[in-house]
């Protein structure tokens, strides 16, 4: 797989495998290189598709899969647990170019919530579908369906135990409150036709209760894409990312403001959650191949690779 020459279209994608307090001390170099590794074999499988012509839809949604099935990121094996140890997995996935979406909340048999989500886009009249039903939907549509302890690891179930001991069980405590790593995956991709998508999977946070759906699986907030702009992925706490319609905020700017990608990424990840308390982070891309993928956090887990040659797989903040 070369480059693409002068004169052909640019294509490419941008990953992430979440945001927080990421620093090369609180990360091995074994672990440190098995994430970098994942990053760049989903890396890979989204970029094959594109260079063979695929849509962006697709490169996503390879992408993600591959992240979905390692153990290293929050999102369908290696998923957080709920309160009640379980899993509740969250998932949305936008096209660019018919603004067509589909989204998943709170499944918990589906093994990856993505392809469950470009079901729902594709085989349904719904954008959205949550717990037993789309469950259900997924066996319907032939997807394949796990036991809910498909999704554990040790790792995340030390996790909901720590968080535990720290929060008092019968209050309503912000999950987040000492929740500091997001482990969340995304990506969004350009292709040689023109046409953007994004997607976003995750397991949530750990310890939610009472059903708590964060900003992955909510189009606007979490994911969003549209060719007029850009197509964003967004990882990082919920609750603001909700409330500032995060992904859609950031392309709104670009296109209404006027805005460069990487201002209106700046503005929204830098300015106004840092004001409002949320932290975390976004990739984005344009049409024109830009791309960014800011963070207020110590660390974020991204990578690209653009048929212009850019290619890159990074961690911390510098
Ligand atoms: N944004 C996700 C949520 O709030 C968490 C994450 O990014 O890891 O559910």
């Amino acid at each position: 797989m070369g480059t693409a020459t002068a004169g052909e279209k640019k294509f490419g994608l941008a990953i992430h495998g979440g945001a927080g307090t990421i620093t090369r001390a609180n990360l091995s170099g074994e672990k440190e290189a098995a994430i970098r590794s994942d990053l760049g074999e989903a890396l890979d499988a989204g970029y094959r598709i594109l260079h063979d012509g695929g849509s962006s839809l697709d490169a996503v949604q390879a992408a993600i899969t591959v992240l979905e099935d390692s153990p290293r990121f929050n999102a369908g094996h290696g998923a957080v647990y709920t309160n009640t140890e379980t899993h509740e997995l969250d998932a949305s996935l936008m096209d660019g170019n018919s603004l067509s979406a589909g989204a998943v909340a709170a499944a918990s048999t589906v093994r990856n919530p993505i392809l469950l989500a470009r079901k729902i886009m594709d085989e349904s009249v719904h954008v959205m579908l949550s717990g037993a039903g789309a469950d259900e939907f997924a066996g319907q549509m032939g997807l394949e369906l796990v036991d809910n302890d498909y999704f554990n690891t040790e790792f995340r179930f030390n996790q909901l135990k720590a968080a535990q001991a720290r929060s008092d069980a019968s209050s309503m405590a912000d999950p987040l409150q000492f929740e500091s790593k997001f482990g969340t995956v995304g990506a969004v991709a350009l292709d040689r036709h023109g046409n953007l998508a994004a997607g976003t999977s995750t397991g949530g946070t750990t310890n939610k209760r009472f059903g708590r759906i964060g900003d992955s699986p909510i189009i606007g907030a979490g994911t969003y894409a549209d060719n007029r702009s850009c197509a964003v992925s967004a990882t990082g706490h919920g609750e603001y990312f909700i409330r500032h319609a995060v992904a859609h905020e950031i392309c709104a700017r670009t296109r209404l403001a006027g805005e460069s990608l990487e201002a209106a990424a700046d503005h929204v990840v830098r300015k106004e959650l840092v004001e409002a308390g949320g932290s975390g982070g976004v990739i984005a891309i344009d049409r024109q191949g830009h791309v960014t993928m800011p963070f207020n956090t110590e660390g974020m887990y991204r990578g690209l690779r653009m048929s212009d040659g850019r290619m890159s797989i990074a961690i911390y903040k510098d």
